[in-house]
């Protein structure tokens, strides 16, 4: 009794002397064991998802049953809708690992992301409209294209899938449970298009499979921007709710659209700031993985972080900053510069915070505490993601080697992402680590689902 009261009043000391960034510390900080046991947890989920539908990580199977050979030759036509961008490729295969692509990019304006199917899905058309004629492509001859839609969708074909829902933002209605190619292949009508889409493809299988036409070690295709998910090379006997034929080569990629992890809300240590960023996204309690990791929230997390330390006086003198009340106002491309902030005097980001959010004033220890903020949720992210990556790795028993493919804004431009993961995986699989290889992709996504149509037509199983 005695004791444990004892033990109880020097832990309220404790607290009570704990600074804020000790507090953020411990809240954010994901130690080794606990990287080990978050592991065991989400291989679980993935067997769950490989067994039967309605599993929190879905693990949908994509109809993409091989990989290619690097011998692959024709032209093909890609669209490409990921989370902040839209892209119309032209995509040239010419053997050998060879390929040369043109491409134009397109922003989807807020209005369209939360408008109707028909203006979005016309808007796509419009653009593949434009992209020919600049490219100087024929608009009656009858292309084939690729289409990435970086959502998850309920995969009944090679060329044909509904969307389960939306993520990153995206509220457009009339898109939820209709088959994605229908849609723009009606907007082709409209437009007068001739062009038929022959692949569904989500990013990640994409990303994969483009990697893998210049690396055939690829098993596996990760994106880490806006969103997150990934793709990888699963035996078709692994995946028992497979009920289609079994195709030739013994394997299909799968989508395992890992975002949705944690959304049942035991496993992931949540902090009160990621029930803040939950809360006021347009999804609350999907997603949970992703909100921890990708571009869209993490600016979001530092965000709610810094006004609970200014509301409580411990960060700017407690003077309130407004233009840091706005939601989604602190942009994750500001934590990068931050981060990459080592002046002695923190100037760029006393320049982000005076210059760009006009708070009146920071101290030095102001600025090397946002710069911890920063540090911490940037940290936990890679230590997240490495735990999707160590787990495939060790539930496909690549641990002697593998070329892990990896897109997306926050893993191409956020400092220290990339070695933060190499620490946690080195932490997870011990010297086995040094056998994965996370190579950078750059504009996989598209040229991934050209390809993927060039596969189709060469194909000699039918799903
Ligand atoms: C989507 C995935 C996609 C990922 C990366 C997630 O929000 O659910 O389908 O692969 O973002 O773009
Ligand atoms: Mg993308």
């Amino acid at each position: 009794e005695n004791q444990l009261s004892a033990n109880n009043n020097a832990l309220t000391a404790r607290k009570q002397v704990e600074t804020a960034s000790q507090r953020l510390e411990r809240e954010f900080t994901l130690s080794t064991a606990m990287l080990h046991n978050l592991v065991k947890a989400f291989i679980r989920d993935m067997e769950r998802g490989l067994k039967r539908e309605g599993a929190v990580m879905k693990m949908i199977p994509s109809y993409v049953v091989r990989r290619p050979t690097g011998e692959e030759k024709g032209t093909y036509l890609a669209l490409d809708l990921g989370g902040s961008n839209f892209r119309v490729c032209e995509v040239t295969l010419k053997g050998k690992g060879q390929v040369r692509s043109r491409q134009k990019k397109f922003v989807v304006s807020e209005e369209l992301k939360n408008g109707t199917a028909v203006a979005l899905f016309d808007f796509f058309a419009d653009c593949v409209a434009q992209t020919m004629e600049e490219y100087n492509i024929d608009k009656q001859a009858s292309l084939k294209m690729g289409f990435t839609f970086s959502f998850p969708v309920n995969q009944q074909g090679l060329n044909k899938g509904t969307l389960y829902h939306w993520t990153k933002g995206f509220t457009t209605s009339g898109v939820v449970g209709v088959d994605a190619v229908q849609l723009l292949q009606d907007a082709f009508v409209r437009k007068n298009l001739k062009i038929n889409v022959t692949a569904l493809v989500n990013d990640t299988v994409g990303t994969l499979i483009s990697h893998a036409y210049v690396d055939t070690a690829t098993i596996m295709g990760v994106i880490l921007g806006t969103g997150t998910n990934a793709a990888y090379v699963e035996k078709i006997e692994n995946i028992t709710k497979w009920t289609g034929p079994k195709p030739a080569t013994g394997e299909m990629i799968v989508n395992m659209e890992w975002g949705a992890w944690g959304q049942d809300g035991i496993i992931l240590p949540t902090t009160e700031y990621d029930v803040k960023v939950d809360r006021a996204s347009p999804n609350p309690q999907k997603q949970s993985y992703e909100k921890m990791i990708s571009g869209l929230y993490l600016g979001e997390l530092v965000r709610y972080v810094i006004v609970d330390l200014i509301s409580t006086g411990q960060l700017f003198a407690g003077s309130r900053c407004e233009a840091l009340e706005k939601e989604h106002s602190f942009d994750t491309a500001h934590m990068s510069r931050i981060e990459r902030d080592h002046s002695m005097e923190l100037t760029d980001t006393r320049s982000i915070f005076e210059d760009l959010y006009g708070v009146k004033k920071t101290t030095l220890s102001d600025r090397r505490l946002v710069k911890r903020i920063c540090e911490l949720v940037g940290t936990r992210a890679a230590r997240l993601a490495a735990i999707g990556v160590a787990s495939v790795i060790t539930k496909t028993n690549k641990l002697d080697g593998a070329t892990v493919a990896v897109d997306g804004s926050v893993f191409e431009h956020y400092p220290h992402f990339a070695n933060r993961m190499r620490d946690a995986l080195r932490e997870l699989l011990g010297i086995n680590a040094d056998n994965i290889v996370l190579a950078q992709a750059r504009d996989g996504s598209g040229q991934g689902a050209a390809l993927i149509a060039a596969l189709a037509d060469n194909g000699d199983e039918k799903f």
